[in-house]
């Protein structure tokens, strides 16, 4: 059966055709600036051949999709003999509230529940919604899935997930931690109990999803019981753009004393801070890395900055959870940065947490990177979000159908 999986930004909407159960990958690319002043780009390839980039007109996601669809199943580029083929689209969905545990075959009802939950997400779950929209317009009668980056974290205890602020702002307003990048977690948990031996429902570890947006995840018997991002995805470590965990009180200080506004204040932190800000150099890692090889005070100082703050997380993971059969590094930095990796574990040698430097340094995919003597043992996974989405998309249609 091939899954189409969707993902939709305000501006985009990136996708891949997934063969199941084979897991291969027939086709992939992305639709950008969609609804821009500037033209739609429109990137695609098939197995191995990749296609120039195209100029295409898209104003909106059905726009768009409707090229996807086309470069699919006419021309050069065809994979599909027709768009019937596609037996279900899954789609990412980033705010799932308290209502979603799960990934669910989308209904009307599901429709209404995530339009509540784009109170939660205002600037995401819209540009899901669209997707989905676009979809259910161009393939009548294929199911389509919504697979959550908040569902994952649904399993963390009360005292987890909740913030000490007045119990009504929870009752009210849904105040409280929810946690994203689930499905990544979720990906390499179950990987890592696959390649480590382990029953799923008995692994406990350590996942830290390292990219431009990072989080980390304490992993219990299989559930998340905690994570680092919270109520946003702006807690927790330091990231590209975003600062990650910072005195609550520096708001209303920043409000007062520089006069700025609720939108400011949310660029400020969320787009202007992290490596980007702190370094002055960029938000991505390897430019920032770069500077710091070259004497840039600031850029390799930001960069201790946010390994320490993954080495925080790490350290109180390990505390909280009652063993810690591995600590996953998973996406851009944490698969690609033997460098970055060895600087968080140093700060990790008072658990005894060694890394093999050979191991670390080489080799490829899904591997242990830990020395013999490390009382946890390390790992890289590369994450795989889309397949995620196809597997959960492909095991909820087949039992629909
Ligand atoms: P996103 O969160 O946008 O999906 P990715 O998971 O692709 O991001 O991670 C992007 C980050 O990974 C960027 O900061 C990039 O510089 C970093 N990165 C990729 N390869 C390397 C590398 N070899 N060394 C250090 N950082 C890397």
């Amino acid at each position: 059966m091939y899954v189409l999986v969707v993902n939709c930004g305000s501006s985009s909407l990136k996708f891949q055709l997934i063969e199941l159960p084979e897991e291969r990958v027939v086709a992939k690319g992305l639709v950008d600036r969609i609804g821009q002043k500037v033209s739609a780009q429109f990137s695609y390839s098939s197995g191995e051949r990749s296609f120039p980039v195209a100029t295409v007109d898209a104003p909106d996601h059905p726009a768009a999709l409707g090229h996807v669809i086309a470069a699919l199943t006419s021309g050069a580029t065809a994979v599909l003999r027709a768009r019937s083929e596609i037996g279900a689209v899954g789609h990412r969905v980033v705010h799932g509230g308290e209502k979603f545990t799960g990934s669910v075959v989308i209904t009307e009802e599901v429709l209404r529940c995530i339009e509540e939950c784009g109170a939660l997400a205002p600037l995401h779950n819209p540009a899901n919604l669209a997707g989905i929209r676009a979809c259910m317009e161009a393939l009548p009668g294929v199911p389509n899935v919504a697979v959550f980056d908040t569902a994952f974290h649904q399993t963390m205890p009360p005292h987890a997930f909740h913030y000490a602020l007045p119990y009504e702002l929870y009752e009210q307003d849904r105040i409280r931690r929810y946690g994203f990048h689930g499905t990544s977690h979720k990906y390499v948990t179950e990987t890592f109990a696959h390649i480590a031996g382990i029953p799923l429902d008995r692994v406990c570890c350590i996942t830290c999803h390292l990219g431009n947006g990072s989080s980390l995840a304490a992993v219990e018997n299989g559930h998340s019981v905690d994570t680092s991002m919270g109520f946003t995805p702006l807690a927790g470590v330091v990231m590209g753009t975003r600062c990650g965990d910072i005195d609550p009180a520096l708001v209303f200080h920043l409000m007062k004393v520089k006069g700025l506004g609720a939108e400011q204040l949310a660029d400020l932190l969320n787009k202007g801070s992290g490596l980007l800000g702190f370094s002055g150099v960029s938000s991505d890692m390897r430019d920032v890395l770069q500077a710091a090889q070259q004497g840039h005070v600031r850029a390799a100082l930001a960069i201790e900055l946010w390994a320490y703050s993954i080495a925080k997380y790490i350290g109180s993971y390990a505390a909280i959870l009652p063993r810690v059969d591995g600590i996953i590094f998973t996406a851009g930095i944490g698969e690609n940065s033997a460098l970055l990796r060895a600087v968080i574990c140093e700060k990790l040698r008072g658990l005894g947490i060694l890394l093999d430097p050979t191991a670390n340094e080489r080799g490829k995919g899904a591997r242990c990177i830990s020395a013999a003597t490390s009382r946890i043992s390390i790992w890289v996974i590369p994450t795989n979000e889309e397949l995620e989405i196809a597997r959960e998309t492909f095991e909820l249609t087949a039992r629909h159908e």
